[in-house]
């Protein structure tokens, strides 16, 4: 059961029981999964592993819904202008003719609600939103009218109602705002801001740890020896985790030795809910995490048809889920994005999702086997995309063009200049 369903039941869940130890087990019996069968397993077995909080929206965004929001008051409260211009009852403005209205002494301006009423063959000075006083139901536009300061003069028709909005037309008292499970936006907190709501339940902020392991991998901040490599994995998840709206928690690089990792992945089950790792996921002698899962029972070894990527290392240390990206730094990326980007809404207490993607035409010519589905480094220009000279997963420098990926699907395609292919901008996972 996901975790927004016991909602439904009316209470509050405040402390979510711990994932299952098996929860990343894939079919048995299958080779090579197909990324469509791992996506549906990770959607079916993960559910919410953060509690819930009342937080102020200034701090919201992001944040996934815990509870329906209701309205507690009508938007807009009170009939109002719309406009600037001259109210007066509508009724008198059906006739195809010269409409000439005593102007009423008052001014109705938005915050300054009028103390009299407007008598019949009365027009009143109004202004944007300004509270609709007795008597008025429509608005003519000022550019429509003539006025000597005594009288104003207009041509109708003009539509009952015309020119106001009606109390409520936008959000009605006890009206559904906001859903649980809602990933809230800049605009969803001006939609709670207008019928005051300042606090909404949410569940609190997914904090996701990230960990470099390797001996070959050096801190950027440090100066790396003429055998090693500088850690690039760590930044880009990083900062990849803070664009998509979680707490990025730098669990800094680890050396192949075993008892280090062991007492690093103890660190990061007191601090982060899950754990994104790099290197050290195959099946060798220096991979010590797969090594590691191994001893809890709860690793998965995900052989996943894709290209880039090797196998994903899969468990549960503890109650934290890790994932275990490849180190190659472009399937570092793209594991990051397809498989765990989605999975972090569903632990963060929102939806499963998948990314928005676009059929554009392509600029390049490719033919692809069948068996695994690729993500192609890409960018579009235009409405034309281009992919990255080298399939190299190594190649930082074509993720850095990229603005996007290309996805090929699972079976073999020949791809010509002009064919519509299907792109996935990398914004499209924020
Ligand atoms: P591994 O998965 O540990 O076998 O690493 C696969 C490849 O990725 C190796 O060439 C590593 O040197 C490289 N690699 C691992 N971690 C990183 C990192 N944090 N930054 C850049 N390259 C890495
Ligand atoms: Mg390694």
């Amino acid at each position: 059961m996901d975790c927004w369903d016991q909602h439904d039941k009316g209470d509050v869940m405040v402390t979510p029981p711990p994932l299952k130890n098996d929860c990343f087990a894939l079919p048995p019996g299958v080779d090579w999964t197909p990324v469509d069968d791992a996506l549906a397993q990770l959607k079916s077995a993960l559910r919410c592993v953060v509690s819930t909080e009342t937080v102020d929206i200034s701090e919201a965004r992001d944040l996934f819904v815990a509870q329906d929001v209701i309205a507690p008051r009508a938007s807009p409260p009170k009939a109002n202008s719309a406009v600037d211009g001259y109210g007066f009852a509508g009724s008198l403005a059906n006739e195809e003719e010269v409409i000439r209205l005593a102007l009423h002494p008052e001014r109705a301006a938005a915050g300054v609600p009028m103390q009299s009423a407007v008598a019949e063959g009365q027009a009143v000075r109004i202004l944007t939103g300004a509270q609709l006083p007795e008597g008025v139901d429509t608005v003519v536009l000022q550019e429509d009218v003539a006025t000597d300061g005594q009288e104003v003069v207009f041509h109708g028709p003009l539509k009952l109602g015309a020119n106001t909005r009606k109390a409520g037309e936008d959000v009605q008292p006890a009206n559904v705002m906001l859903t649980t499970g809602q990933r809230l936006r800049a605009t969803d907190l001006s939609l709670a801001a207008s019928v005051g709501i300042s606090q909404i339940e949410c569940f609190r902020r997914l904090r996701i740890g990230v960990l470099s392991t390797g001996d070959e991998v050096c801190d950027v901040t440090q100066s790396a020896a003429p055998h090693q490599i500088y850690d690039a994995n760590r930044p880009m998840l990083l900062s990849l985790i803070a664009a998509w709206g979680f707490v990025a928690v730098d669990l800094g690089h680890v050396n192949d030795d075993r008892d280090q990792l062991r007492e690093r992945l103890d660190h990061a089950q007191e601090n982060v809910d899950v754990l994104l790792t790099s290197g050290g996921a195959s099946a060798g002698d220096e991979d010590h995490l797969s090594a590691l899962l191994s001893e809890t029972g709860s690793i998965e070894f995900w052989r996943i048809a894709v290209k880039p990527g090797r196998p994903l290392a899969m468990g549960m240390w503890g109650a934290m889920p890790i994932f275990g990206l490849p180190g190659n730094p472009v399937a570092a990326a793209t594991c990051a994005m397809i498989f765990a980007r989605p999975s972090f809404n569903v632990l963060a207490g929102g939806h499963w999702m998948m990314p928005q993607s676009y059929w554009v035409k392509a600029s390049f010519e490719k033919r692809k086997k069948p068996g695994r589905r690729e993500y192609l480094r890409a960018r579009l220009i235009g409405d034309q995309v281009e992919v990255f000279k080298s399939e190299g997963s190594g190649r930082i420098s074509g993720l850095s063009w990229a603005n996007g990926f290309v996805e090929l699907p699972d079976h073999a395609v020949t791809i010509r200049h002009g064919d519509l292919v299907k792109f996935i901008p990398f914004d499209s996972f924020n």
